[in-house]
């Protein structure tokens, strides 16, 4: 079984679009962070009882690992204008870049990782 993916787009306006829409997805995952943290503050300084502030704390905890799984961002370096490969190894996406370190990491400790790429380039019409 193949463990990992890389997702490459080399259209430029491909590559705008995909760009464009991890902002917005990034955008409004923060501002969900912003909205749950207010209202943990507000827990807080209610002295609510306990189940209520670890609730809204499992919200926060989720949707911060919502993100860090997401092909949204690289878990590594954050960068999310990058091609990013899937690694089922850990369950998230890195960039090419970040992914390329890690390989060599692992081919120096006598271990490899493969790679299959998918690769959208100019011949995609939108
Ligand atoms: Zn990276």
């Amino acid at each position: 079984m193949q463990n990992e993916r890389a997702i490459v787009i080399k259209n430029p306006i491909l590559r705008r679009i995909r760009n464009n829409l991890r902002l917005i997805l990034r955008l409004d995952t923060y501002e969900k962070y912003k909205h749950l943290i207010n209202e943990r503050n507000i827990i807080v300084n209610s002295g609510s009882e306990e189940i209520i502030l670890k609730n809204k704390q499992d919200e926060i905890n989720h949707l911060n690992q919502i993100l860090n799984h997401s092909i949204c961002k690289c878990r590594v370096c954050s960068g999310y204008e990058n091609d990013v490969v899937y690694t089922l190894k850990w369950d998230y996406w890195l960039c090419v870049s970040c992914y390329k370190d890690l390989q060599k990491y692992y081919h120096k400790k006598g271990e490899s990782i493969s790679i299959r790429f998918n690769i959208l380039d100019s011949s995609f019409k939108l």
